[in-house]
């Protein structure tokens, strides 16, 4: 396949996927939607475009016919800090954890929605972005939370409430993240310490906890998401979804 980039001036974004059929959904998904677009069918025309075309963004398919997407990732993490985001088939939690733990961005179970994979765009395009420019607002503010960094308030409809410190370590993570899925090791490791990252039930009780503080309804949680068999999710700020 010849590279051909589409003209128009938006974010180049690499797509590394063997399927026809969600090549073509995501050429007219991204084209109406002022992206260009970089396209390669097998892991060794991704290498090569990623070097040769420096895009802003690759969208990797796990399963390609010449390598695993994983090590296309661990190739391109060995001198890229591109963002990644994984596109992979339903039941493969573990597939997207080994890539989520090896440097990819986020992921996308197939089959997705254009509103879906233009949210994931931009959330992982703009973190790329936080990191080279001034540093994000100290409010993150969703959905009845409001949480002010600077002076480690914490707000719900309004009101202050108590966190603990583990709690609120907890939840800047995820603010941090926000947007993003963590896995379970991630969030394990940075909020207990690299030891910690096998104590899962730590997490789902921390969890429980925030959530009946932060959550309307605990049940039915609006900010802090349950991404099954991978990890959490925090509803990004601002965000209308
Ligand atoms: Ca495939």
């Amino acid at each position: 396949m010849t590279a051909k980039v589409t003209a128009t001036s938006g974010p180049l974004v690499l797509l590394i996927e063997d399927e026809p059929q969600v090549r073509r959904f995501l050429r007219a998904t991204l084209s109406v939607n002022n992206y260009r677009l970089v396209e390669a069918d097998t892991a060794q025309q991704g290498l090569m475009h990623a070097t040769g075309h420096n895009p802003d963004i690759v969208l990797l398919d796990l399963g390609l016919p010449d390598m695993d997407g994983l090590e296309v990732l661990k190739r391109l993490r060995e001198w890229s800090s591109v963002p990644v985001i994984v596109i992979s088939a339903r039941g493969q939690e573990q597939d997207k954890i080994n890539a989520l733990d090896h440097g990819a961005d986020d992921y996308l179970t197939k089959p997705f929605q254009a509103g879906e994979l233009l949210a994931r765009l931009r959330v992982a395009l703009r973190h790329a972005q936080s990191h080279t420019k001034e540093p994000d607002s100290p409010i993150f503010a969703v959905e009845g939370l409001k949480v002010d960094l600077a002076k480690r308030q914490v707000f719900v409809r309004g009101e202050e409430i108590h966190l603990s410190p583990l709690e609120y370590k907890l939840l800047t993570f995820l603010i941090r993240h926000a947007g993003r899925v963590a896995t379970q090791q991630q969030i394990l490791r940075e909020v207990w310490g690299p030891t910690q990252a096998d104590q899962t039930h730590y997490l789902r009780v921390y969890v429980g906890h925030l959530r009946r503080k932060i959550e309307a309804d605990s049940a039915r949680p609006q900010v802090l998401i349950t991404e099954p068999g991978v990890g959490y999710r925090l509803r990004e700020s601002g965000s209308g979804e």
